[in-house]
């Protein structure tokens, strides 16, 4: 972009936000921290004024409240224009199923508060980490799927059960008409826009559920005849994303099936370091990696910060509507990449080692490109 254009996307575009950051828990610090700074670049550069606000959620947060999201972290929320959030866990709850308050309650109540009822997760494949991925090159280059992720329903808000002899538990898998009928139409909207090819992931063969979320995808689907539409069991598609990923564009699919499939498709783009997510619904939008904590890793400089600063390249792009902006910042990651940089999670053998970086100093390689 030369110096008129962006002078002009200057006096057009201004804008003023109000972002809150939620770094959460373990590698959630060290990575939000290089999203943040990306879009305070970015705002510098293009003369957007964005003020950030900073909460707390997760174990950070039952640490100092006794509460994974305290009301002011939820207030702030709903006041922002956008959130850029990290991860929340801690092993300390992974290793304790009895543990009554948890990292990830303050994670589901603020989905479910927001509003945030579709999850988007961009298989974004860099031409550069080809060779990072434990599949086959020539399996994955062209491989660009866009999944839809449902966010509010499924067995994660379902009623959950466990007997008093602690010989049986049970988790309430349930779906509304309406929660599959909003997050279609988002979806078949965004294949529109793309390769107008929309595959619906469910068990309809077995659950009742599935067999609900199949009938209402099929009576939208009539509502957009230019889409090609696909029905297929879950099973298969974990199958299919492996053998042939490009035969995939849109991805729709519940919330339970989307949490595995989205993990299992992060190995196309080389690691789980490298895929962003953005949650929207009515109201705020809500931006984060789709990984976790990690806690083999925290605090160690080692996690890759490439997914927060493209979870914030997302909130340009889908809140902002500042796709220039946006565009930018995708450049710049796949620069850092052009440039030989890695993180440990996305080097290999070839890779040598003083092009093996830390997260901060990764980070600061992206920075350098956003001239
Ligand atoms: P995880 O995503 O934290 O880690 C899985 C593996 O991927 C680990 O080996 C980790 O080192 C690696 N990894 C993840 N992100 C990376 C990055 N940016 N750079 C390099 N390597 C990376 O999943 P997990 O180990 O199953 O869970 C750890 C904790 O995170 C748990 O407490 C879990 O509940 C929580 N969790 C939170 C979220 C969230 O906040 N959205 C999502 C998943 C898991």
């Amino acid at each position: 972009m030369n110096t008129i254009e962006i002078l002009h996307s200057k006096i057009i575009n201004l804008m003023k936000k109000n972002i809150l950051v939620i770094p959460g828990d373990g590698i959630g610090q060290e990575v939000t921290i290089w999203g943040k700074k990306v879009l305070e670049k970015i705002g510098q550069k293009y003369g957007h004024e964005f003020s950030f606000d900073e909460a707390i959620m997760g174990h950070v947060a039952i640490e100092a409240t006794g509460n994974p999201l305290p009301d002011e972290t939820l207030e702030k929320a709903k006041s922002s224009d956008a959130i850029l959030f990290g991860a929340i866990g801690h092993a300390k709850y992974d290793n304790d199923p009895s543990a009554k308050v948890r990292p990830e309650q303050g994670l589901l109540k603020i989905r479910k508060e927001l509003g945030l009822y579709a999850n988007l997760r961009p298989i974004l494949l860099f031409d550069e980490l080809l060779d990072a991925s434990s599949l086959k090159p020539e399996v994955l280059k062209g491989t660009d799927i866009l999944f839809f992720r449902e966010l509010t329903g499924d067995v994660y808000f379902g009623e959950k059960n466990r007997s008093e002899d602690n010989n049986f538990a049970s988790d309430l898998m349930n779906y509304n008409r309406y929660e599959v009928e909003r997050i279609a139409h988002k979806a078949f909207e965004a294949a529109r826009t793309r390769s107008k090819k929309l595959c619906s992931v469910d068990k309809a063969n077995v659950l009742e559920t599935s067999r609900l979320w199949r009938e209402v995808v099929q009576e939208i689907a009539k509502q957009y005849p230019d889409v090609e539409t696909e029905h297929m069991f879950i099973d298969n598609a974990a199958m299919q994303l492996v053998k042939n990923p490009k035969k995939f564009d849109v991805v729709l699919t519940a919330n339970l099936f989307g949490d595995i499939l989205t993990d299992e498709a992060s190995q196309i783009a080389g690691s789980m370091g490298m895929l962003a997510s953005a949650s929207i619904g009515d109201g705020t939008g809500f931006f984060e990696p789709i990984h976790g904590s990690a806690h083999d890793i925290a605090g160690q400089n080692k996690a890759n910060p490439l997914a927060s600063i493209l979870s914030a390249a997302l909130m340009l792009d889908i809140s902002f509507g500042l796709q220039t902006e946006a565009k930018e910042v995708t450049e710049a990651v796949a620069a850092a990449l052009k440039a030989g940089w890695r993180t440990g999670d996305i080097a290999n053998a070839n890779t040598p080692a003083d092009k093996i970086l830390g997260t901060q100093e990764m980070g600061a390689q992206v920075l350098e490109f956003i001239k």
